[in-house]
């Protein structure tokens, strides 16, 4: 993938994430903005808990996931974008395609899912 569209795919990619977990913290029960205060403080019924769970795991998910985005544009600026960070082989265009953040060929991706 061309290395300028490579960074808008992700900056862009950022971006979503940002405003996903931002509408997501919006959205809370209301007792404020950090995630540990919604442990100590479960919202009042037993229904918005399950809620707070679920929000917590899409939270999570979104932080991983914007982690994985930034490390991809460390590797843009270290010119090593698009090559498995593990085996050191390029990665097939479509993989990137689908996944611009995406640090493992399918093989060594397949190995760490595996191993966890
Ligand atoms: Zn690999």
């Amino acid at each position: 993938m061309d290395p300028i569209e490579a960074r808008r795919r992700l900056e862009e990619l950022q971006a979503d994430l940002d405003r996903s977990a931002a509408t997501l913290t919006a959205e809370g029960a209301g007792t404020g903005s950090e995630l540990s205060s919604m442990d100590q403080h479960p919202a009042d019924a037993g229904t918005d808990l399950q809620d707070a769970d679920r929000q917590v795991a899409v939270l999570e998910a979104i932080s991983d996931q914007r982690r994985q985005v930034v490390e991809a544009l460390t590797r843009l600026d270290g010119g090593t974008y698009g090559t498995c960070v593990d085996c050191g082989g390029r990665l097939p265009e479509e993989r990137l395609d689908a996944r611009p953040e995406a640090a493992r060929c399918l093989t060594c991706q397949a190995r760490v899912e595996g191993s966890r």
